[in-house]
């Protein structure tokens, strides 16, 4: 079987990877360099908290391949599990929070919930004002600049092509199954799997199948280094939008989150900060960390993600092509997914079967 992969972000290279390594004939195309999408923007968390719970199975086939991502890819990806605290600062968050431990549990997900005291005596320094917390101990953070650079790396040594710097810009029917027109020439293959991102409602109605889908940036800034002292990824159930952060290990904390995500023009598809929007941000932050008010913010950046109307991806067959399979729209959480959708998707695309439960996921929710 051949397989051309449109996209490479980390869903792309992922899914080249793990089609490899099942024998399949692969070829990855992406547009720009490996990674350089949502992917490279992303904050890098690996989290499972507040995901929808659908998501759950995925999310932890996705966890098992994080942990194995050094030996996997042969290189550090900055993958740490050092668990993911999330703050609680009002009554609406508590509630949201011991609904959620309870409905994930049975799921496998499950959370500790912690008193101020425990927050106090465990995580010294971090929400002095909250009033309790949720930690799970095995999610974690890695790094978005390393990650799909080195699933195409680990692809290529399987006996995957790579091609990047080459738009996709026509798709047609021929003799193979699809032929892709791009400015590197004609590649042609049997099965196409669209995992092109914000860019990928445009590829499925190209077939028929449209999504709702829109392009927005989340807001992400970073410090200047400072002693490193924060070491689990620290959140906020909050609505509709929490603050977020981590302290990388040469020191910067990344922070995002806690503002509205900016409007991104699909084409060229770069996405900007907007400065106006950092003091809100820095405000959520300094609730988490008081002891970050006088450090610096060194950059602000911004990502162009694919938001779907019903904040779930869109990772199935097509419903009206055969041989034609999405995984796009990853609404802002597709970092920790990732691994486990480009195995998910080579077990779907080489065996017709998915152990994983997908079906929540299936483009067809929008035919009707
Ligand atoms: C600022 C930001 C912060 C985020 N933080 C987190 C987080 O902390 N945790 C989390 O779980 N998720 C996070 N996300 C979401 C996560 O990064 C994305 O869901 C994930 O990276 C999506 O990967 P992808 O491969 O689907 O898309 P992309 O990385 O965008 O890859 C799609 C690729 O397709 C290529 N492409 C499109 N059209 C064509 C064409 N015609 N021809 C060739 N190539 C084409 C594009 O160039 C692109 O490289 C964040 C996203 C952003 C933007």
């Amino acid at each position: 079987m051949d397989v051309i992969v449109l996209g490479g972000g980390l869903m792309g290279t992922a899914s080249a990877l793990f089609l490899a390594r099942r024998g399949v004939r692969v070829t990855l195309i992406e547009r720009r360099r490996i990674g350089a999408g949502a992917t490279v923007a992303s904050f890098g968390n690996i989290r499972r908290s507040g995901r929808h719970l659908s998501q759950l199975p995925l999310a932890a086939r996705s966890l098992a391949i994080w942990n194995e991502a050094e030996r996997l890819l042969e290189r550090d990806v900055e993958f740490r599990a050092t668990g993911h605290l999330r703050l609680i600062f009002d009554e609406d968050g508590l509630e949201d929070m011991k609904g959620y431990a309870e409905a994930a549990r049975p799921l496998g997900l499950t959370l500790e919930e912690l008193t101020p005291g425990d927050l106090r005596q465990r995580f010294a320094g971090l929400g002095p004002d909250a009033i309790g917390a949720s930690f799970s101990p095995n999610d974690g953070s890695a790094n978005p600049r390393l990650i799909a650079p080195a699933f195409a790396d680990a692809a290529a040594r399987a006996g995957a092509q790579i091609v990047d710097q080459c738009p996709v810009q026509t798709i047609r029917h021929s003799a193979a199954g699809f032929a892709l027109d791009t400015g590197k020439g004609v590649y042609e293959a049997e099965v196409l799997l669209n995992c092109a991102g914000a860019w990928g409602d445009a590829i499925a109605a190209e077939f028929g199948e449209p999504v709702p889908m829109e392009s927005r940036g989340p807001q992400m800034a970073v410090t200047e280094p400072i002693a490193h002292r924060i070491l689990p990824v620290v959140g906020v159930w909050a609505r509709p939008h929490g603050a977020y952060l981590r302290q990388v290990e040469r020191g910067n904390v990344v922070f995002g989150g806690a503002v509205e995500r900016v409007h991104v023009a699909r084409e060229p598809g770069f996405a900007h900060a907007d400065p106006a929007r950092l003091p809100e941000q820095v405000a959520a932050v300094l609730r988490m960390v008081p002891a970050l008010r006088d450090v610096a913010v060194i950059r602000q950046w911004s990502g162009c993600e694919g938001y779907v109307a019903d904040n779930l991806p869109v990772i199935s067959a097509s419903g009206t092509t055969p041989g034609l399979f999405h995984a796009f729209g990853f609404c802002g959480h597709g970092f920790q997914l990732g691994p486990g959708v480009g195995d998910a998707m080579a077990e779907l695309i080489a065996t017709g079967r998915c152990e994983t439960p997908l079906e929540d996921f299936s483009i067809t929710r929008f035919a009707a």
